[in-house]
């Protein structure tokens, strides 16, 4: 029988120079943490590869579950499920005969790579791709044509530690390992937007903490599901994320019964960024993200980010900030929270939303609004309804 293994190749890892190896062990210990729910594996890495194999005698092992789960880690370029054998050509060739036809199904042209690591290997890598391509269009008895410049598919050899063949390989999530580059707060609504924005920062090494604003009874139970719904898809790629919940409801009625209507999605993002600067403090984040992206809302042009942004004493990343619509919606279908985004339930920000709300916002008039708030009181308020609910991306995950 062929014995199969899951090769990752590293991606931006590889420039890390004397930091490489801390960004190798934090990319392994994700690898683990995914195998160890998916049967049993060992996971090594060299030359700049992470090789994921079933383990000798494991009584369950899902390989084709483990390869879905590697292409959802960040810091790999590129995935590949590979046949592994004896480096010599007669076992090489007999393999790739067996092991790749399949994988050719529905392709007319091919070609073959051959790489060698091991220069010790007595032929050259275009030696060991004619030999291999040749074994291969044997056994696929004419159903394939060889094309070196337009194939629809590449047949690969690699000769590492031992012989590695594989056809298919595909691209994996990029960026950097998740953790990496510290921890950030996103806010989180039931919009389309911000899982994009968190799954965006994931991918550049933030672990990432969630902070969702309900305003019962205006928004539902519903509303609330649903956003810690879109934070488990989120953890397919994100590992595990704590979903912080912060009550507005006192807030959003102060707005409405004492200040002018106009301010008050403003006055409203204000207090959230602020709530949101003190949630990141106690949680160890070291910046917010939004899903804002310039110009889509009121709320979100230039004048209202600089009026929103101060209160803020963290970084605010804002990934989605040159992304139009489509981009987004684009993005959230391939992490998979679209359609749960689109959901219809209320989001607080849409509760009490004024009919013409300010665009080009002046910081003065919208402080004036403010001192006709107990703004200490409110902010005190909502802080000490706050909760905390952890979602894992494996029910049995601690
Ligand atoms: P989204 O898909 O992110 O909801 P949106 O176009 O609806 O996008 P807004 O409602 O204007 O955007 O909100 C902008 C950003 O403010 C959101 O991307 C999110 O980061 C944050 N935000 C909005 N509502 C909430 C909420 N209820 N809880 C936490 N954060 C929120
Ligand atoms: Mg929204």
């Amino acid at each position: 029988m062929i014995k199969e293994v899951i090769l990752c190749k590293y991606g931006e890892i590889i420039l890390k120079g004397a930091n490489k190896s801390t960004f190798e062990s934090i990319l392994l210990k994700e690898v683990k943490r995914r195998a160890r729910h998916v049967g049993g594996f060992t996971v090594r890495y060299a030359q700049s590869t992470v090789y994921v194999e079933p383990e000798e005698g494991a009584q369950f092992c899902d390989i084709d579950e483990m390869y879905e789960q590697l292409k959802k880690v960040f810091g790999f370029a590129c995935v590949t499920r590979a046949a592994v054998c004896e480096k010599d050509m007669d076992t090489v060739c007999a393999v790739a005969a067996q092991y790749i036809p399949p994988r050719l199904a529905g392709a007319k042209k091919f070609r073959c790579e051959a790489k060698r690591s091991d220069k010790s290997f007595p032929l050259k890598s275009p030696e060991i791709a004619a030999e291999v391509g040749g074994a291969v269009l044997e056994a696929m008895h004419g159903a394939v044509k060889v094309d070196l410049t337009e194939p629809d598919i590449t047949v690969r050899v690699e000769i590492r530690d031992k012989a590695y063949i594989h056809a298919g390989q595909e691209r994996g999530a990029g960026g950097i390992p998740l953790g990496s580059g510290g921890r950030g707060l996103l806010l989180l609504s039931g919009g389309i937007d911000s899982p994009v924005a968190g799954c965006m920062m994931a991918k550049r090494g933030l672990y990432i903490d969630a902070l969702h604003f309900e305003s019962f009874p205006y928004t539902s139970e519903r509303a609330k599901e649903k956003v810690l719904q879109l934070a488990k898809e989120m953890c397919e790629y994100c590992g595990r994320i704590r979903v912080h919940i912060i009550s507005l409801t006192h807030i959003q009625e102060e707005l409405r019964d004492k200040c002018d209507e106009d301010y008050f999605t403003l006055l409203l993002r204000r207090f959230m960024m602020e709530l949101a600067d003190m949630t990141a403090h106690e949680a160890g984040c070291q910046c917010l993200i939004t899903g804002e992206s310039l110009g889509q809302v009121a709320s979100q042009t230039m004048s209202a980010i600089g009026v929103t942004d101060p209160v803020s004493s963290l970084p605010v990343l804002r990934p989605c900030i040159g992304l139009d619509k489509e981009e987004i919606v684009e993005r959230a279908r391939n992490i998979g929270t679209f359609d749960t985004s689109i959901l219809p339930y209320e989001d607080c920000c849409t509760v009490f939303t004024p009919r013409h709300p300010r665009t080009r916002p002046e910081l003065e008039k919208v402080t004036a609004q403010e001192e006709k708030l107990d703004r200490p009181a409110l902010i005190k308020e909502a802080w000490e309804s706050k909760y905390t609910v952890v979602v894992r991306q494996f029910d049995d995950e601690r």
